[in-house]
């Protein structure tokens, strides 16, 4: 009996032993409490770790469970569970550590009766790290889309097939049209013809550099895009490419900036440039220019042109007799006869002080003569303000087998210095 007992109790230590040393060797956190008041009864070195608490700390029937719960209401919801279904799986909950320090935890529970007294095993997994990252990773997800959701640019993802996949909504302000129809769009509805072609060449050779095995090169491109209502906006585009975690190309990522205020500006510099102050005709930058132009292209096509240069006569007198201001007057219509006269492939322009130059595309040197000669007259029978009639002569040349576009102004110079020694008020050609 005695020795039938013995080897009982000694099974039961064996148990015993190999319990312990199962429990200390899970690695999360594991504790036994009662169910009544949360006695804590066990716990192994997972949950020492996890709370920071040490033997002492915890020294036994001392310390009790509810007193880790940040918010009790937690527990009283989890007893209840576990008083219903027996067991409680991957319950989150949150907790304080010995320092008071917030922890939250995955708690799995099951109902387990000690010497006929309900108590509860669970295991706690503290998934406090998992949170932060969590948290932060959404934080900065929702960053971004905040940012692209809010830029004034218009921020674009594209799949490999050329179908958007993020489009953010400023792109309505720009084009009118919402984020749902630009989704639908075709490539044509999205950019004008012409930007159409300049896109698919530049993205040409970005791609190429990807089936080389390069990275994506960044594509920059000034396009023209079509509005809801008929009108077109040009923005500026930076394409870059997007890579999966393993390297693979799988996208594109655009912005586009809207640099219609841009062009405008850049447009009314240019004409700024290439403008008379005083008689709003062009000056004699493009009037260079567009002779170069007019030169080569007769040269390779062997199509005409000719110019006329004029000179007011005796000019010097008007700005005497009636002053200077009278004079500008003088050359501000004078200007608007020439161009009343010309047409409008025709370049009217200041070539200096008193003196322009029309330069004539598709035009023979007698034509040239003949529009010099109406000139003389148109400028004959008007009477300019203040200082009434006025006269000017003109010398006439055309393209032949010219080395240079000053050759050919040089024989016009030479036309109007006869047409003055003539007399003035007459036309030369040469
Ligand atoms: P010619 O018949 O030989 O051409 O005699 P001209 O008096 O016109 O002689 P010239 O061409 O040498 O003189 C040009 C004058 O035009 C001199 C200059 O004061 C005047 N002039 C040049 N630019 C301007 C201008 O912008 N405004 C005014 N009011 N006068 C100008
Ligand atoms: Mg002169
Ligand atoms: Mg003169």
């Amino acid at each position: 009996m005695a020795a039938k007992l013995e080897s009982s109790i000694h099974v039961i230590e064996k148990a015993r032993s190999h319990f312990e040393m199962v429990f200390q060797t899970i690695p999360d956190a594991t504790i036994i409490t009662t169910i009544a008041d949360g006695r804590l009864i066990a716990y192994n070195r997972a949950f020492l770790e996890a709370t920071k608490y040490t033997d002492d700390d915890l020294a036994v029937g001392s310390f009790n469970i509810c007193d880790l719960y940040i918010d009790p209401s937690q527990r009283e919801s989890f007893i209840k569970k576990l008083e219903i279904d027996g067991f409680v799986e991957n319950l989150e909950f949150a907790f304080y550590g010995k320092n008071n320090d917030q922890h939250t935890a995955l708690i799995s529970s099951k109902k387990i009766i000690i010497d006929g007294v309900p108590h509860i095993l669970s295991v706690i997994r503290d998934i406090t790290g998992l949170k932060a990252i969590e948290a932060k990773l959404k934080q900065s997800e929702e960053r971004h889309r905040l940012l692209a959701d809010n830029a004034a640019d218009v921020i674009w993802t594209m799949d490999l097939e050329g179908r958007f996949t993020y489009i953010s909504p400023s792109v309505e302000k720009l084009r009118g049209y919402t984020v749902a129809e630009v989704m639908m769009q075709s490539p044509e509805e999205v950019l004008c013809p012409g930007s159409l072609l300049e896109m698919q060449k530049g993205l040409a050779s970005s791609m190429n550099s990807v089936q080389n095995e390069l990275p994506f090169k960044v594509y920059r491109g000034e396009l023209e895009q079509p509005c809801k209502d008929g009108t077109t906006i040009w923005t500026e585009a930076t394409v870059s490419g997007i890579y999966s975690e393993d390297g693979r190309f799988i996208g594109m990522l655009g912005v586009s900036r809207d640099i219609s205020e841009r062009k405008l500006m850049e447009a009314e510099i240019r004409r700024l440039s290439i403008t008379d102050k005083l008689t709003q005709s062009f000056n004699r930058l493009k009037l260079d220019e567009t002779l170069e132009q007019q030169f080569e292209w007769s040269k390779t096509s062997f199509t005409p042109f000719a110019i006329i240069i004029l000179d007011i006569d005796h000019f010097k007198l008007v700005n005497d007799t009636y002053g200077h201001q009278v004079g500008d007057q003088v050359l501000v219509e004078l200007v608007g006869v020439l161009n009343d006269n010309v047409r409008s492939q025709d370049v009217v322009g200041r070539w200096g002080g008193e003196e322009f130059l029309i330069i004539l595309p598709d035009t023979s040197r007698e034509e040239a003569t003949g529009l010099a000669e109406r000139l003389r007259q148109a400028v004959a029978a008007k009477i300019f303000t203040t200082a009434g009639h006025v006269t000017i002569s003109l010398g006439v040349s055309a393209f032949k087998t010219d080395s240079s576009p000053e050759a050919i102004v040089s024989r016009a110079d030479t036309a109007l210095y006869q047409a003055k020694e003539k007399g003035r008020n007459r036309v030369e050609v040469m």
